[in-house]
C-alpha cells in the first residue's frame, strides 16, 4: 500500500498549494478533512510558530496512521518590528477575516514610504513520522507590502505582498508562480530533504 502523508491544514488554499508541491514524491497526500477530522481544530497559542506546528502535527499524529505534517505562517513586517508575525490570522481580532487583516496591515503601513516597508513570510512545517519521530523545516520569502491590494488569487495577505524582484503580488500569480519562490514551498523542499533522509535511516530517534 502506498504511504500517506497527512495534512493537518483544513485550509483548501493550503492544501491545495502543498498536494501541488508535493505531487511527485511516492506518497499519497491526503488531509485531516479526507479523513474525517474536520472538526480537529488545535488552539493555536504558542509563542512561535514552531510550536504551533508541532502542536497541531502531534495532535492529529495521535489519532491517524501516516506520516502527519502541519504548517504555521506568519508574516513579519521590519517597520512593525515584525509584526503581525505569529498573530496573522488573527491580527484584527479573534473571528478577522482576510480582509479585515488586510486592512488593519495597510493602516498601520500608511504613512511608511516604498523603502521602508520591507517584509517577509516565514512557514514552519512540523513533521512527526509513523514511529514517532519529530521534525520541524523552515522556508522564508522576502518582499514588500503595496499600498493597496492587487490580485484576486491566493489568500491572505496575498493582494498585499510582492516578493522580492518581482512587480506582481502573490495574488496576481498563477499558483505556480507563487509555488517556485514562496516561503511554503521552501519550506517543502527541505522537508523532502529531512524526509528522504528519516526514512533513509529508520533507526536515528
Ligand atoms: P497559518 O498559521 O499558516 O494558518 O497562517 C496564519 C495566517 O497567515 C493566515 O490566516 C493568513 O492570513 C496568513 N498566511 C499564511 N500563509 C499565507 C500565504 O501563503 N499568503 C498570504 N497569507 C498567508
Amino acid at each position: 500500500m502506498q504511504r500517506r502523508i497527512i495534512l493537518s491544514s483544513g485550509n483548501a488554499h493550503k492544501a491545495q498549494e502543498i498536494k501541488s508541491i508535493l505531487k511527485d514524491l511516492p506518497f499519497q497526500v491526503v488531509t485531516k478533512n479526507d479523513l474525517g477530522y474536520e472538526d480537529l481544530d488545535v488552539v493555536e497559542d504558542g509563542n512561535t510558530l514552531r510550536e504551533n506546528a508541532l502542536k497541531k502535527a502531534e495532535e492529529l499524529h495521535k489519532l491517524t496512521k501516516g506520516i502527519v505534517i502541519a504548517d504555521d505562517t506568519g508574516l513579519y513586517v521590519d517597520a512593525l518590528n515584525g509584526e503581525p508575525g505569529v498573530y496573522s490570522a488573527r491580527y484584527a481580532g479573534e473571528d478577522a477575516t482576510y480582509a479585515d487583516n488586510n486592512k488593519k496591515l495597510l493602516n498601520k503601513l500608511k504613512d511608511v514610504p516604498m523603502e521602508k516597508r520591507t517584509a517577509y513570510f516565514k512557514t514552519v512545517i512540523a513533521i512527526v513520522l509513523e514511529d514517532g519521530r519529530k521534525m520541524t523545516v523552515e522556508g522564508i520569502c522576502r518582499g514588500h507590502i503595496e499600498f493597496q491590494e492587487r490580485g484576486n488569487r491566493g489568500f491572505g495577505y496575498d493582494p498585499l505582498f510582492v516578493p522580492e524582484g518581482r512587480d506582481k503580488t502573490f495574488a496576481e500569480m498563477t499558483e505556480e508562480e507563487k509555488n517556485r519562490i514562496s516561503h511554503r514551498s521552501n519550506a517543502l523542499k527541505s522537508l523532502r530533504i529531512k524526509l528522504e533522509e528519516a526514512l533513509e535511516n529508520p533507526g536515528n530517534k
